[in-house]
């Protein structure tokens, strides 16, 4: 298979890399999927990824990290730190799990290697939130030479969502004809709520906002015609 037929998807579950596998899905003949479980509170978000990469035909691995559960305090991991609501000034909120997009895409490499996969998705982005250091574009350009490097292949890492905010995000699941199965099927919410998830967390703020915007503007454009 040509080099720009097929990719790994990072898959949690979640809006954003649900919505990455569709895209992957769009411009790849053949996708792969990988999910981590790696201590998340929320390991449901697993089995979301699961169903909806076996609906598609696409090939789902779980992997088993215990570092981040051993050596950080973060509250993804650890049922007795509350999220923070807000981003604390001058640090990151403290959902936030230092090295993790870092490791996830690694064994994602890995597991591309042995595949003979070059192409690597994943939906982090920098257009809002809290504005996580792993998910910044320069990170993932480093982090893409850094691989090729480590094990002397090409690959390419795809951030459809880099640049994109929430709301065009919902825009983006819309062109691709899954709007209602990101919706109704993803998991985003802190609280571990599929959905529209508690409607209290910043996730799922951010992600109701989001689609009342997309939804607005659409509505807008719909009356428009
Ligand atoms: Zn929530």
């Amino acid at each position: 298979m040509d080099m720009k037929e097929s990719a790994v998807v990072l898959l949690s579950g979640g809006q954003d890399s649900t919505t990455c596998l569709f895209w992957a899905m769009r411009e790849f003949k053949k996708v792969y999927a990988i999910g981590f479980k790696y201590g998340q509170k929320h390991v449901k978000e697993n089995d979301i990824a699961a169903q909806i990469a076996k609906e598609n035909n696409i090939p789902f691995h779980l992997c088993e990290l215990d570092v981040f559960k051993q050596f950080t305090h973060n509250s993804l991991t650890d049922p007795t730190i509350e999220i923070d609501k807000e981003k604390p000034a001058g640090s990151y909120p403290n959902t936030f799990v230092p090295g993790r997009n870092m490791i996830f895409l690694t064994y994602a490499a890995v597991y591309a290697f042995g595949i003979g996969v070059h192409n690597l998705v994943t939906g982090v982005g920098q257009a809002d939130y809290s504005g996580y250091p792993d998910c910044r574009n320069n990170f993932i350009k480093s982090l893409n030479t850094s691989l090729g490097l480590a094990m002397d292949y090409e690959f390419e890492i795809h951030t459809p969502l880099m640049w994109l905010n929430k709301e065009q995000t919902w825009e983006l699941a819309d062109q691709l004809g899954v709007l209602e199965l990101i919706r109704t099927r993803t998991l985003t919410c802190y609280n571990g709520i599929v959905a529209n998830g508690c409607g209290e967390c910043p996730a799922c703020k951010l992600r109701a906002e989001g689609l009342k915007g997309y939804l607005d503007k659409k509505k807008l454009m719909t009356l428009n015609k």
